[in-house]
């Protein structure tokens, strides 16, 4: 656990570099697209305005969620469902996961409250869901299941996609390693720095060919809090 908690601080210090960065770059974006937008409203013909706009915008994406990592957020640990958190997750990725053909499927073997904040649990369940869908074949499915055991609410997440290779696999959660044209490789990295906010825990199977099994463990609440 030692090596772990060291790699927590050092991801929570790289998320505050991370931040001062985007903060600066923030600035400079937002007036160069603030003039972009200005001069195409009075047709000037700049060439190639869409290609430049869409990849100012995964700029300002990619710099809002670097802000994100560093912040101090005022975190509200309150007892939460995951089931429920998961619901509303299922709910958000309905329409991409229609569009690609791909079914998700949730069941629950066992399910007792964990002491989280909601929105940074639905960060995670959002992040590992969109995974398994980027690399999800169409007609394929996702499966979500909820188990408790040992102190810990497992959720786990099975694709059957492309799946990863080691040397992927053992990159996971640095930012800005994505093996995707339009990622950003920041996804697991919020991930992982989320649950060590919930002293929790990820586990990573995954296969070339085969798929990727995700598991995430939640402390359980304690059964007096709240
Ligand atoms: P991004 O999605 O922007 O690439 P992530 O940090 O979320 O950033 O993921 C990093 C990389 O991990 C991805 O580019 C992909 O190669 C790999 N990966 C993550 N989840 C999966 C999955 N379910 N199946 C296959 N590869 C995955």
């Amino acid at each position: 656990t030692k090596e772990k908690l060291y790699h927590a601080e050092k991801l929570g210090f790289a998320g505050q570099i991370a931040a001062s960065i985007a903060h600066e770059i923030l600035n400079p974006l937002t007036t160069v697209t603030g003039m972009l937008q200005l001069s195409e409203s009075r047709q000037q013909g700049i060439m190639h305005y869409d290609l430049i706009m869409s990849e100012l915008e995964r700029m300002s994406l990619i710099v809002g969620e670097l802000l994100l990592l560093g912040k101090p957020q005022a975190l509200q640990f309150k007892n939460e469902s995951c089931s429920d958190i998961m619901r509303e997750v299922l709910g958000l990725i309905e329409i991409k996961a229609d569009t690609n053909g791909v079914a998700i499927t949730c069941s629950s073997i066992r399910e007792e409250w964990i002491r989280c904040d909601r929105n940074q649990v639905k960060q995670v369940f959002l992040n590992i869901l969109q995974n398994a869908l980027d690399a999800s074949p169409r007609g394929s499915e996702i499966r979500v299941t909820l188990d408790a055991a040992d102190g810990f609410q497992r959720i786990g997440i099975t694709d059957r996609g492309e799946g990863m290779t080691e040397e992927v696999l053992a990159r996971i959660g640095e930012p800005f390693h994505t093996t995707k044209a339009k990622g950003n490789g920041l996804g697991m990295m919020v991930v992982h720095n989320i649950m060590s906010s919930h002293q929790g825990r990820i586990e990573i199977q995954s296969r070339v060919g085969e798929g990727t099994h995700v598991d995430v463990y939640f402390p359980l609440a304690a059964p007096a809090a709240d």
